[in-house]
């Protein structure tokens, strides 16, 4: 779905635990960058690449991986992605997230037991794809670690906002030009309605809450979820409402 020139959320389905959804990685570029904000669950190489190349960017001119945080559903086919590519793809991410990233520390959510634990409740066949897919820690090195209100010279402006509470790394992103806001997970949208984050999928919720007031210093008209895609119905008075909500 193309949000303004230049920036596309991308829309791509996700079967995790027996439990389908849609999840919404998103592709920012202009002339001098290709930049690919979160890259799914593993195994989903072949879906980026049709859905970059629907939107005009085949993934050869891919430049840059903006990972928002650690979980499996954000890095999944990260490292299918930087082998797949012909240039170097930089991949930047949080201080706080990145041993997470590259395999020093084990993920926080998708530990080696829960893994175990999905695994035994699936028959058979399922059983064998998720564990081809999931049985093997997915890592990759983080190029470059970026920081809070960190502006990045990338197709017009490109602000991280430092959101930690879902993980300690979280981070969320402002496109300038698009006056987009790209959330991660610090929010969701549901059947339309934008709200906070996930209370089951967030471990550190009193922080989580904190974090998003800091969306309400931009002047934002689109809002992407990962999960729940795009919200735009007077973005700034809804998320100024989130914040009272608390
Ligand atoms: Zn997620």
């Amino acid at each position: 779905m193309k949000v303004a020139n230049g920036i596309e959320m991308l829309e791509l389905t996700m079967n995790m635990m027996g439990q389908q959804s849609v999840i919404h990685p998103t592709l920012i570029w202009d002339e001098n960058e290709a930049v690919l904000v979160d890259t799914g669950i593993p195994g989903q190489l072949a879906e980026f690449r049709e859905a970059m190349d629907n939107a005009g960017v085949p993934l050869n001119k891919l430049s840059k991986v903006i990972l928002t945080h650690q979980d499996i559903d954000h890095i999944g086919s990260l490292p299918e992605i930087l082998k797949a590519s012909d240039q170097k793809i930089e991949v930047l991410a949080h201080q706080g997230d990145k041993p997470y990233i590259e395999g020093d520390k084990p993920p926080m959510k998708m530990t080696a037991e829960r893994v175990a634990k999905m695994l035994e409740s699936l028959p058979e066949e399922q059983r064998q794809k998720i564990q081809s897919l999931f049985g093997t820690p997915i890592t990759a090195k983080v190029d470059k670690t970026i920081v809070d209100g960190e502006v990045l010279p990338y197709c017009g402006g490109i602000t991280v906002i430092f959101t930690p509470g879902h993980t300690p790394g979280h981070i969320s992103l402002y496109h300038h030009q698009s006056k987009t806001l790209i959330t991660g997970d610090a929010l969701v949208a549901v059947n339309g309605k934008l709200l906070g984050p996930s209370p089951q999928a967030t471990p550190d919720m009193e922080t989580a809450l904190q974090s998003i007031k800091k969306f309400t210093k931009y002047d934002i008209e689109t809002v992407i979820c990962y999960h729940g895609g795009v919200y735009k119905e007077n973005a700034n008075q809804r998320l100024a409402e989130l914040v009272e909500l608390r």
